[in-house]
């Protein structure tokens, strides 16, 4: 038994995102995108929007000849072609066009500070850059500083602007009326690299996570299951998550390949911008990061309360990127919208875990309501399991709690130009990344993000999770935003302080904070009560709405002594 192979006999046929083009070419021609761009004309800090309309036929005929236009510029398979882009049609040209050319799409985080951002750009090695017409003030010191860099492409923006950048600098318009819209496409390999994206460096140094055509393919897939993103051709998205973010978390790719109207807002993400969008365009489902939705929210609220509600289709928000206060999605419940929570990280490309109720329990529910707060199982092909100090599960009590660690075909297990293996766990043989979360797992599977490693709060040698306490600030009313953080304790080696930021016109005591938490003590242990208050204007935030508790620490002193 058992000794002789069969081979199976299935065709060989590449998981590539071309079969993604070609679909959308055959089959969905018709199909609309909406991107709101700002208008060239208008020199102010905040143009007005302009309505951009076309079809998947457009976009995957200019694509290709972007391709073409690429290919005369000398890109070859395996160069990187960087963006520096908000989210619009023009960025999705080169979401298809690049990768599918053999090359790989570096998407590059527009608000980081120039040095990071000319850092990865030069350490990604880009040949070629496609720039947003607002940024062309960051194409000097690119060029200066990044020696492969060999054309720039500017997207949008007033006549004549790339001529008067200098001969490596051309329009991105012309580029693409001088490209073949029959380019032909190489056949590629699954296995080739598609994609370069960055860490968003919360924790440290920003480091690559490189894709490939068959993990974005895979992701794709697996994000678009009814339990997971439940992405149809009958959807119109809006991701609001930016494009240069772990590829806008992969519904570019997974709305190309269902077919759904796709909406892009460029700049335009205040709450009030979002809602007259969403309004107009009849969107149906919208991602990005928890503060997005807030402001979202108070929008809807406010016209509410001023007698013009929007007239909403939106049925569902797919929420992460940090963790979502159980009060945000009450509030999103309250004006009818159902909020989901996801976790991920760019070396999960990203989604790892959606939080969708297990069949049996109610939305509404108290139970319901405790598990949507998790981050939840996770997704189709994706393993995940939280260990203790010796690498042995915990138990799945949704107490305890340990380090999480994932695996699957689009987990990264190494990082652009590096030797490190610091990130890989080994269990029975099996590659594991640590993902430097803190987690418990209950018993239908639903994961807790606790904290970050680095931000954890270790108080007599016991984890004290700074993310549930905050989720319980948050359900202050007086409380815009909360952080608890670690401050350096002679008798217990750290205890929690508690950083707020109020309401505007909001009043609210220690005493009163205090008390709010004494009322819930039967969720948590007395000894997580934060020993101090402190009430801040505002909180320090990374370049994609992460509050930097490193920072938060050291601006208030709280850091160990020496
Ligand atoms: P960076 O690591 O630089 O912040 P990432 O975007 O890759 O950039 O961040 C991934 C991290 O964000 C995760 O490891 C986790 O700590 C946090 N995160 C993402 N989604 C959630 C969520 N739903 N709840 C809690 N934390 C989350």
């Amino acid at each position: 038994m058992g000794e002789i192979m069969i081979g199976n006999t299935m065709m060989d046929a590449p998981l590539t995102l071309l079969a993604l083009l070609e679909r959308a070419e055959e089959l969905f021609g018709d199909q609309e995108i909406i991107s709101w761009i700002p208008d060239p004309n208008d020199r102010s800090d905040r143009p007005r929007p302009l309505v951009h309309r076309y079809r998947y036929a457009d976009a995957c005929r200019r694509s290709r000849q972007l391709s073409s236009a690429l290919a005369n510029l000398g890109v070859q398979r395996g160069d990187r072609v960087a963006t520096l882009a908000t989210n619009h049609y023009r960025h999705l040209e080169a979401y298809l066009a690049v990768p599918c050319m053999g090359a790989v799409l570096h998407t590059v985080n527009v608000r980081l500070p120039p040095e990071q951002l000319i850092y990865i750009v030069r350490h990604g090695g880009a040949e070629v850059l496609l720039i947003d017409h607002l940024f062309a003030r960051l194409i000097p010191p690119l060029l200066a500083n990044c020696p492969a860099l060999r054309a720039v492409l500017v997207m949008g923006g007033p006549q004549g602007l790339a001529a008067s950048l200098g001969d490596k600098v051309f329009d991105y318009e012309a580029q693409v009326a001088s490209g073949d819209p029959y380019f032909v496409y190489p056949q590629l390999a699954e296995s080739e690299a598609s994609g370069l994206c960055y860490t968003s460096g919360t924790t440290g140094m920003p480091k690559g996570v490189v894709y490939s055509h068959r993990s974005t393919i895979l992701h794709a897939l697996s994000a678009a299951l009814p339990d997971t993103g439940n992405i149809s051709r009958h959807d119109t998205l809006l991701p609001v998550v930016p494009m240069f973010h772990v590829n806008a978390w992969g519904v570019p790719h997974s709305g190309l390949l269902a077919g759904s109207r796709l909406v892009f807002a460029s700049i335009y993400n205040d709450g009030a911008s979002l809602a007259r969008l969403m309004e107009s365009e009849r969107v149906t489902g919208g991602t990005g990061v928890p503060t997005i939705w807030m402001g979202l929210a108070d929008a809807l609220e406010e016209a509410i309360g001023a007698g013009h509600p929007y007239q909403l289709q939106l049925k569902s928000l797919l929420i992460g990127g940090s963790a979502v206060p159980e009060a945000l999605i009450q509030r999103l419940d309250r004006l009818g919208i159902q909020a989901i929570q996801g976790w991920g990280m760019t070396e999960t490309s990203p989604i790892g875990s959606i939080s969708r109720l297990p069949p049996g329990i109610d939305l509404g529910s108290e139970l319901g309501g405790h598990l949507r707060a998790k981050q939840g199982p996770p997704v189709p092909l994706i393993q995940a399991r939280v260990v203790d100090a010796s690498g042995a599960d915990v138990p799945r009590d949704g107490v305890t709690m340990g380090r999480l660690l994932v695996r699957g075909p689009w987990v990264a297990e190494r990082y652009y130009l590096s030797d490190s293996t610091d990130q890989v766990v080994q269990i029975g043989g099996q590659n594991w990344l640590d993902t430097g979360d803190i987690a418990s797992i209950d018993g239908y599977g639903f994961i807790d993000i606790r904290d970050r490693a680095k931000d954890m709060i270790k108080s007599g040698g016991e984890w004290i999770s700074s993310v549930f306490i905050e989720n319980l600030l948050m359900d202050h009313p007086a409380v815009a935003e909360a952080a608890v953080i670690a401050t350096p304790d002679h008798k217990w080696g750290e205890r929690p302080a508690a950083v707020l930021v109020l309401r505007s016109g909001a009043a609210a005591s220690e005493e009163d904070f205090r008390q709010h938490l004494m009322d819930r003590l039967d969720r948590f242990p007395k000894w997580w009560l934060p020993d101090r208050y402190i009430f801040v204007p505002e909180l320090p935030h990374s370049s994609v709405g992460k509050v930097l508790k490193r920072a938060l620490r050291e601006r208030y002193g709280l850091t160990p002594p020496g």
